[in-house]
């Protein structure tokens, strides 16, 4: 049987481990790059019959003309957010797109839950202070989240499970999305409103919709300015739907308590990447570490063993189901030809 080959980018060990244990026996051939798909390096895909890509790639129209040109018609998001793919471009040049839009949510769920423990409770100084045998408390005073308001903006898959945990911890939990789970919300005591009455009642208020034309910076100025003194803001979904530079403002007039990323707007040049001998050039991201109530991570939120288990596998299924004329998994397919 003719093996399919699969041109991999921006991979790191643990991805490539995870595609290989998926595809063990099925007749793929797997060729793994550690740098991103862009204009610049989809020459790269010439010779193989799939690209499979991730969350920073930037599969724009002049990426994809080129992977048309190449002959590929099959491309594998191996991420459930799309923005960083041209879909009117991949449709076009008629592609079959798929994604994992159902990679366990969980993860990202208890990464935001992980954030704002830490965050709050200042594990992370903690940690440093006693491994250097200062014992002392002084400025680690956090707060209960009992009895405090979460703000959960958007409740599809992860942010109904973040309201769940927090209201577990017997918060009261408002909501805003466009699309409302009333059944849902009757079982989590969660009650919808809008957005600005979100941000104006909320301790704790965590972003989990997708990035969007309208959801680009739905955090800005005025979202930010009306936001309780001392608030906490996470953000696990997406960078550009915060407007950082108004964030840092919001920072600096000491408006919010705490601020836990775990996605930042111009990650694209920094995250997934170890700096630590050359240096940061992005000068907000520089700035943003300097204050001591935000915690940043680099985009890590998906990453568990069952997260990294359930992308390989949907993505190497639908690899095969695509070799062999089969449609791709139930609700995977992002755009096909005949779509
Ligand atoms: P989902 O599709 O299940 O839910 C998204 C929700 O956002 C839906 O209920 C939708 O109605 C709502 N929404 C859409 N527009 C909105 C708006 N303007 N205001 C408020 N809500 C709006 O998606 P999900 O699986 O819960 O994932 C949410 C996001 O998390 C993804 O889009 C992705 O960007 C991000 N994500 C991040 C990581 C990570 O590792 N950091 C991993 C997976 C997903």
């Amino acid at each position: 049987m003719k093996k399919t080959s699969v041109v991999v980018f921006d991979t790191k060990p643990y991805d490539q481990e995870w595609l290989i244990k998926a595809a063990n026996g099925k007749p793929i051939n797997w060729k793994f790059y550690e740098f991103r798909f862009e204009p610049d390096t989809a020459p790269s895909a010439k010779g193989h019959d799939v690209a499979c890509i991730f969350v920073n790639d930037n599969a724009n129209r002049e990426a994809l003309k080129t992977l048309s040109e190449l002959g590929i018609r099959f491309i594998a998001m191996r991420c459930a957010g799309f923005n960083n793919l041209d879909l009117d471009a991949a449709k076009e040049f008629g592609f079959t797109v798929t994604r994992v839009p159902n990679y366990s949510p969980y993860a990202v769920a208890e990464h935001t839950i992980a954030l704002l423990l830490t965050l709050n409770r200042k594990i992370h100084r903690a940690y440093n202070r006693v491994r250097e045998l200062n014992f002392s408390l002084n400025g680690l005073v956090g707060f209960d989240l009992y009895g405090k308001t979460a703000g959960i903006i958007g409740t599809g898959k992860i942010g109904k499970i973040v309201a769940e945990i927090l209201s577990g911890f017997k918060m009261k939990i408002l909501a805003y999305d466009p699309v409302q789970d009333q059944n849902w919300a009757k079982k989590v005591q969660c009650h919808y409103c809008s957005l600005e009455e979100l941000v104006t009642q909320s301790d704790i208020i965590t972003l989990h919709l997708p990035l969007l034309p309208e959801t680009y910076h739905i955090i800005d100025q005025k979202i930010l300015s009306l936001c309780r003194p001392g608030a906490f803001l996470i953000n696990v979904s997406r960078g550009k739907l915060i407007d950082t530079v108004a964030l840092l403002e919001a920072l600096k007039d000491g408006k919010l308590g705490g601020v836990c990323l775990d996605v930042y707007e111009e990650e694209e040049n920094v995250f997934f990447r170890d700096l630590s001998e050359e240096g940061l050039k992005d000068d907000v991201l520089a700035r943003l570490l300097t204050f001591p109530n935000v915690l940043i991570t680099a985009h890590q939120a998906f990453l568990t063993y069952e997260a990294l288990s359930d992308i390989s596998r949907v993505t190497v299924e639908n690899i095969c189901r695509f070799a062999t004329g089969q449609p791709p998994l139930e609700g995977t397919l992002l755009t096909a030809p005949s779509s």
